[in-house]
């Protein structure tokens, strides 16, 4: 997930909304019977702008708790299929770094 793998524009998901996006939406789990984490772009909506991804965690309903619970948080924006995981946001401009330590 290079920073390159990107178009420089991307555009917000949220229908209406005419900002850049900042932000690329990613559906997260982890099933902890296998150890196999699940992390994928959120198809039903892959960008958002920095406004709709504070409104989306704002009003989110529901929790990102153990197993057989993650299903149940609903955002407004995100997550727009029935499935397990929540929604983590990665930012678009490459800024997310693994520490040298961690490499
Ligand atoms: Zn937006």
């Amino acid at each position: 997930m290079s920073k390159q793998n990107y178009p420089k524009t991307e555009k917000c998901r949220v229908p209406g909304c005419k900002r850049n996006a900042t932000i690329e939406v990613i559906l997260y789990d982890f099933y902890d019977n296998t150890g196999t984490p699940f992390f994928e772009r959120d198809s039903t909506c892959p960008f958002l702008c920095a406004e709709h991804a504070i409104e989306n965690e704002h009003t989110a309903v529901g929790s990102r708790g153990p197993k057989y619970q993650k299903h149940k948080i609903k955002y407004r924006y995100t997550k727009k299929r029935p499935t397990t995981g929540f929604s983590v946001y990665l930012p678009l401009n490459g800024q997310y770094k693994m520490k040298k330590e961690c490499l």
